[in-house]
């Protein structure tokens, strides 16, 4: 619980309408975009520059009070939900697109910026920034890089690691940091950024970030294959990477997902297909006339049933709109939507999903699997309701065997979202206890008193315990947590 003399800090440093302490404001930051996880935090703060926050975190590294930093609150592994007796620096003020140099091609802006708003800004002048994740209208730019996100155009662009050059962190204490420039090289010292990038809010609030931008490409393609069956599917995204071409976009909708999207958008997908690959290249545009045909070529020749390039920018978004629509789709056929993101070498993407619908046959769940087919990260969707404890129960067992067969495949237990407090209990069996303790001796010289989101990713401190919500397993549902 906190103290009267805490509320009174806070509203010294932030005023008091950015301090939020009302039952009604709490309940509204109890979650994120994790299904069955939620806690009610103490109090909401909302800075609006780097110093105040640099004030707010030395006061409670002097109080030893928990901090969860929060951008949009998307996140799917509940790095963003409140721990016990904690408040919520909620970062999304921060939203100032502070600079775009063209001449470097660099841009600075403030951690709350929405991603899809930097895409705007800079597209305007001819210039591209390219991770994009399905969240990107809602998210923050702080979120994206605390969870190193990917996105549609990761296959031939990469992921958020792979443009940044640059940062302003507060550090758990309060001091402020700065590291990077828009040297195109720079190997003066450990690249500290690095530390920072992925390590969801556990060892430092990112305030500022200096990105890096490329030219916008000239001309894109875009196209939609159906298949009868997956392995076709899996065989036709093995021979496009094999003809060394590198799709911006090369995404897959399984069955259970295309009736889902149908439904939902109305946009003509069949119904009778067991898969289907949104195609997209990006480029010179001779390059891509040449590529799309090659791709097409490739289509036809792996058992399509049908393939289609868009004719013009219009039908390229239809088409897009069938894989950006997955998740809302399914998430309309049951109240609670399980979304992972179990990830494969892109060489095990047909044993993979041939393994998750035998595990969904064998615990009688609806799983539907949608994802990035060209980098391996599919996104195994489970649509149940958290009320049927029973059901709840089976999903975790299978969900268990999932990220226990990409292990095994060479994988990962997540391409994208991150551990949090979702997956917190897998990754000990991908890094191992030597991986676990090198992380936790990263936190313990950042974070020695453990305020910065305590208890996420892995444990370390006693006083976690016991702090954290509970795992979708524990929570039973009553009255009183069903109201939260
Ligand atoms: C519909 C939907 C689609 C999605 N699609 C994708 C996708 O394609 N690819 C993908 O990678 N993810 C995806 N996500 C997950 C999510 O959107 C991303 O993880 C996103 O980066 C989170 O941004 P946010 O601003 O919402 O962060 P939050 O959810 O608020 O926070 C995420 C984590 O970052 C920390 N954090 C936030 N801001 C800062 C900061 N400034 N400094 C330090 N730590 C901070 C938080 O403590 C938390 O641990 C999707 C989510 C949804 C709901």
């Amino acid at each position: 619980m906190l103290k009267p003399d805490s509320i009174t800090k806070f509203i010294n440093i932030i005023g008091t309408d950015n301090v939020l302490t009302e039952k009604e404001d709490l309940l509204t930051y109890a979650y994120d975009g994790t299904p069955m996880l939620r806690q009610l935090p103490e109090a909401i703060l909302i800075p609006h520059t780097t110093k105040e926050i640099s004030q707010i975190m030395r006061f409670c590294h002097q109080e030893l009070i928990p901090v969860v930093p929060r951008g949009s609150g998307t996140g799917l592994s509940g790095g963003s939900i409140p721990v016990e007796g904690c408040i919520v620096l909620l970062l999304n003020q921060l939203d100032k697109i502070i600079e775009i140099d063209s001449e470097n091609m660099t841009a600075w802006v403030e951690t709350g910026v929405i991603t899809s708003s930097i895409h705007e800004a800079v597209e305007k002048i001819g210039l591209f920034y390219p991770p994009d994740p399905g969240s990107m209208k809602i998210s923050t730019i702080g979120g994206n890089v605390a969870e190193n996100s990917g996105g549609l155009r990761g296959l031939k662009y990469g992921v958020t690691r792979n443009y940044v050059l640059g940062m302003e962190v507060v550090l758990p204490n309060g001091d402020i940091i700065q590291t990077g420039n828009k040297c195109a090289k720079d190997v003066a010292g450990f690249s500290i950024k690095d530390v920072f990038i992925g390590s969801e809010g556990t060892l430092g609030i990112v305030t500022k970030v200096l990105l890096k931008l490329i030219p916008l490409p000239e001309s894109k393609k875009t196209i939609l294959a159906y298949f009868k069956d997956i392995d076709s599917a899996a065989k036709t995204v093995s021979a496009i990477i094999a003809a060394h071409i590198i799709p911006t976009t090369l995404e897959f909708l399984d069955h259970v997902t295309i009736e889902c999207v149908e439904n939902y958008t109305h946009i003509g997908l069949p119904l009778d297909m067991a898969a289907v690959l949104l195609i997209e290249v990006d480029g010179a545009a001779t390059v891509v006339e040449d590529e799309s045909r090659q791709i097409m070529d490739i289509c036809k020749n792996h058992q399509a049933a049908e393939f289609k390039m868009a004719k013009d920018n219009e039908e390229a978004l239809k088409f897009a709109s069938a894989r950006r629509n997955a998740f809302p789709a399914l998430a309309r056929y049951k109240p609670t939507t399980i979304l992972e993101d179990a990830t494969v070498p892109r060489s095990a993407i047909a044993p993979m999903l041939a393994e998750i619908h035998r595990i969904a046959e064998k615990y009688h769940l609806q799983i539907g699997t949608f994802g990035h087919a060209g980098d391996g990260n599919l996104h195994p969707t489970c649509l149940t309701d958290e009320r049927d404890t029973d059901e709840i129960q089976r999903a975790e067992k299978a969900f268990n065997e999932i990220f226990e067969k990409a292990v095994e495949l060479g994988g990962t237990i997540t391409g994208e979202h991150g551990v949090g407090l979702a997956k917190k209990g897998f990754l000990p069996k991908q890094l191992g206890d030597p991986g676990i303790a090198f992380m936790q001796s990263m936190k313990n010289v950042l974070d020695p008193h453990q305020i910065l989101n305590p208890g996420k990713v892995f444990s370390l401190h006693p006083r976690c315990e016991g702090l954290l919500p509970k795992t979708r397993e524990q929570i039973p549902v009553t009255p009183e947590n069903e109201q939260l």
